[in-house]
């Protein structure tokens, strides 16, 4: 069973029905709607058909509403793209509506105000590249470095960051209503500079009413000096390599790679790594042997998930490129015993359910258990479980529906619904071992251990570890 999590973005190549429904039995955990292409009725739609899919197959899906964040985009063109050769003369125009090949519009009207003749702009993730000759008013005159087929809606970068952009936009503030109505269970901040962009996020998603956990996208150079407080006032940390590389330079982005996860872990967070992870299956059937080898790398590194975009998004091998990571995530999993974390011994730890989970991986170490088996009800303990370097699966049972979907982005944590509620820790660990028999995973007689607490419904309680056989007293 794989342990690394698998993320993948929406898009015309997945949308329809059929398509969801593959994804999900391809092993997909959490789905990914990049808010910065598709409406609200689409996502709407889109989220009532994942969790009817989901229910019906009695899994759980996560829903990830991406923001665009104050990414600058160019508009859309009168024939979806046009094709730029090097040495073209090109202008990126705030005032136009529909591009053609001699100009296009802009979603950020200040561009032209925040660059001067002499900037280098990066348009799709880098691809295509132009340097700015001259500004006009609405207008940036630029001629072309590196060309290339240019499509609606792609991104720009400056070259060095620092673009005055503010991380949540109008539209940001708009779509945080729409993830809140689909009942996001993840909402990612696309462009965070620091903390106060995230703690504003959290206050717009509670004002709306949301109860997502908001996952901070490290993709600005500037992000990159407020690292550790980005990383502690999110509950999840996304290694946004697209945007990240563009703006510090491709060759920083491994090691970045390494520290955020690091960090991250060493806080209590979880971590998604992001972006061209197997971008050649985009049009291929088959990964590259540098492409499996980012993936498998990620894993060692310690990310709770792995992220399609565009592979899933637009791509002609959706589910062929669920297989790849699939399988190669599961490869490299088996590979090496994760040392990412250091042993409960050497953690510090103040609170109970804490240490219970900690206590947990240190007899998993010792005594040959099937599984850990978690009933939570917040999820709580489960994340701290899932942070250690446990090798034992992970089974987080909880009742509460939104709980499971949140887990599903916990590294090693498998989720299981917990139909019937009981407050007694006994009569809750018998229900717990019904449904672990019923679901095949475990037989009887198998040594696990299980976390609960005394008094079953309450978040954060868990105080009880008890080592047993299925099925014994
Ligand atoms: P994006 O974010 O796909 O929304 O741009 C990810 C990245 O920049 O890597
Ligand atoms: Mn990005």
């Amino acid at each position: 069973m794989r342990k690394t999590k698998i993320v993948a973005t929406l898009g015309p190549s997945t949308s329809s029905q059929e398509m969801l429904a593959r994804m999900i039995e391809a092993g997909v955990d959490v789905i990914r709607f990049n808010f910065s292409h598709g409406s609200a009725e689409h996502y709407t739609q889109a989220a009532k058909s994942i969790r009817e899919i989901s229910n019906a197959r009695q899994c759980s899906v996560g829903i990830l509403c991406d923001l665009q964040g104050p990414k600058i985009r160019i508009g859309q063109f009168e024939h979806g793209s046009i094709k730029l050769d090097k040495g073209d003369q090109f202008i990126l125009d705030a005032k136009c509506q529909l591009g053609n090949q001699a100009r296009v519009g802009l979603d950020y009207k200040s561009l032209p105000k925040e660059v001067q003749p002499g900037v280098v702009l990066l348009l799709d993730d880098g691809r295509i590249t132009m340097l700015v000759d001259q500004v006009k008013a609405s207008e940036i005159y630029c001629t072309v470095i590196t060309g290339g087929l240019l499509s609606n809606n792609k991104g720009i970068n400056k070259q060095g960051g620092g673009l005055a952009a503010e991380s949540l936009t109008d539209k940001d503030r708009e779509d945080i209503k729409t993830a809140v109505a689909i009942g996001a269970d993840f909402l990612a901040i696309s462009f965070p500079r620091s903390a106060a962009d995230i703690h504003l996020a959290r206050q717009l998603l509670i004002q709306a009413g949301g109860h997502a956990h908001i996952v901070a996208k490290i993709e600005r150079a500037e992000a990159i000096e407020m690292l550790e407080e980005i990383i502690e006032a999110s509950d999840v940390v996304m290694v946004a390599r697209g945007d990240l590389g563009v703006e510090v330079g491709d060759a920083l982005v491994p090691s970045l790679q390494k520290r955020i996860i690091k960090l991250a872990r060493a806080k209590n967070k979880v971590t998604i790594t992001a972006t061209q992870m197997l971008e050649s299956m985009i049009n291929s059937a088959i990964p590259t042997r540098a492409e499996v080898s980012d993936v498998a790398n990620a894993v060692l590194d310690g990310t709770d998930a792995v992220m399609l975009s565009a592979e899933t998004a637009s791509g002609q091998y959706p589910l062929e490129a669920i297989a790849a990571m699939d399988r190669v995530c599961i490869e490299a999993e088996n590979e090496q015993a994760l040392q990412m974390m250091p042993t409960a011994d050497a953690r510090r730890f103040t609170k109970i359910d804490e240490s219970i989970a900690m206590a947990a991986s240190y007899v998993a170490e010792h005594l040959p258990v099937k599984a850990v088996v978690a009933l939570s009800q917040s999820g709580a303990s489960v994340l701290w479980l899932s942070r250690s370097n446990i090798t034992a699966p992970i089974y987080a049972l909880s009742p509460s529906s939104e709980t499971r979907r949140r887990l599903k982005l916990y590294r090693g944590v498998h989720t299981l619904a917990l139909n019937k509620e009981s407050v007694d820790m006994r009569e809750s660990s018998v229900i717990a071992e019904e449904v672990l028999l019923k679901k095949g995973v475990l037989t009887q007689g198998d040594l696990i251990l299980m976390m609960s607490c005394e008094h079953f419904g309450k978040a954060g309680n868990t105080n009880t570890l008890k080592a047993k056989f299925i099925g014994k007293e």
